[in-house]
């Protein structure tokens, strides 16, 4: 794994002596944990949870609880899902040895786990003793004309609570297992796609209730917080009310600039090219932070969040948070910290030094 050294690693430490924000990683595997630390990463700001659930061992489970018709079907599916979560989170807190770590609850539309190829079909239906035509009836169910608009993140945890307990239940076991080794852990749990108050305090409500249960269970307890994505254009104006149940503010800037200008994150490549061209836009709204635009709504989220609980941890997770111009924009608005890839951790620090400089 890549280390910093000789005079790189003293430019990143004179950074640090100046920058106000910390600078995060986005990581969701203790490789990428370790590079982030490497690089000089004060904690994990998103791990994503998806792509844990890819993988040989865990992708037919997860498709198990997809197919099931019942809450118990989904249950029994999710049960074998916990134990590998459940060490998933172990390795990335292991490997940020008592650094925050935020994890977010699942995200993407269970259409994206599902098999597409006939092929793959017919094995998943022998594999589960259903017909073919139930998982293609299945596939198709869950079908959606615009997919990043719809049954997903925190609308997922809300139709599906077992998810958000299973997760809920992987991450406060990961903790309460280091315990026991005498490992600190900072578990902050992180719900997706919030654009109303109840969608939080119904999350919430859940992963609070689990963590009673588990601690209960466990005769043991850890403290963890739970906060929001701010992604959609509604949770940014409503912030006031919704931080008045969360702990911390993330800014996905992703979701927030294609929710923002109204262009898909997937597809804007098709034409925005001409629009640069022809100076429609100044510049890439997904590359740089549009401050006049999607900033705007961040500055209004953190302000209006901070008065609905003062104090309130703020940061932004989407790929801005390793762009130098986003990074001084997010200084500048007050965040708290800065969350990118583990290869830009560099690039932030310098930023947000620099930010500090210019100030
Ligand atoms: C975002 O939307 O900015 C974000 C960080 O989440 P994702 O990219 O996973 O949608
Ligand atoms: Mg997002």
């Amino acid at each position: 794994e890549p280390e910093l050294s000789g005079e790189f690693a003293e430019l990143m430490e004179l950074s640090d002596t100046f920058a106000r924000m910390e600078v995060r990683a986005n990581a969701d595997n203790p490789t990428d944990a370790r590079v982030a630390r490497n690089f000089g990463a004060r904690g994990i700001g998103l791990a994503r949870t998806e792509h844990m659930f890819f993988e040989v061992d865990r992708i037919k489970a997860m498709r198990e609880m997809i197919l099931a018709d019942t809450v118990k079907g989904r249950r029994q599916a999710l049960k074998e899902l916990l134990p590998m979560q459940q060490k998933d989170f172990e390795g990335i807190f292991r490997a940020m040895e008592g650094l925050p770590v935020t994890i977010r609850l699942l995200d993407p539309p269970l259409h994206e786990f599902v098999p597409h190829q006939l092929a793959t079909q017919k094995e998943l239906a022998e594999d589960l003793h259903i017909s073919l035509d139930a998982v293609k009836s299945k596939v198709a169910e869950l079908e959606e004309f615009n997919p990043m608009l719809g049954h997903r993140g925190c609308r997922l945890g809300n139709t599906y609570p077992e998810i958000t307990e299973m997760q809920t239940r992987a991450i406060l076991q990961a903790a309460l297992a280091l315990k026991v080794e005498g490992i600190e852990t900072r578990p902050e749990i992180m719900v997706p796609l919030v654009g109303t108050v109840e969608e939080f305090v119904q999350q919430k409500a859940i992963i609070d209730q689990t963590a009673a249960e588990v601690f209960r269970q466990r005769k043991d307890s850890v403290e963890y917080s739970v906060g929001t994505m701010v992604e959609v254009p509604r949770a940014a104006l409503l912030a006031d009310k919704i931080a008045e149940h969360a702990d911390f503010f993330s800014f996905g800037t992703n979701d927030l600039t294609q929710m923002t200008f109204g262009y898909s994150r997937d597809d804007s490549g098709k034409f925005l090219p001409v629009y640069l061209e022809k100076g429609i836009l100044p510049a890439d709204p997904f590359e740089k932070l549009d401050q006049e635009g999607v900033g705007l709504l961040v500055r209004m989220g953190t302000e209006l969040g901070r008065r609905g609980r003062p104090g309130i941890k703020t940061g932004i997770c989407g790929e801005h948070g390793g762009e130098p111009t986003s990074v001084e924009f997010c200084h500048r608005t007050g965040l708290d910290y800065v969350s990118c890839s583990p290869f830009r951790v560099p690039i932030a620090r310098v930023a947000a030094a620099q930010a500090v400089l210019r100030d």
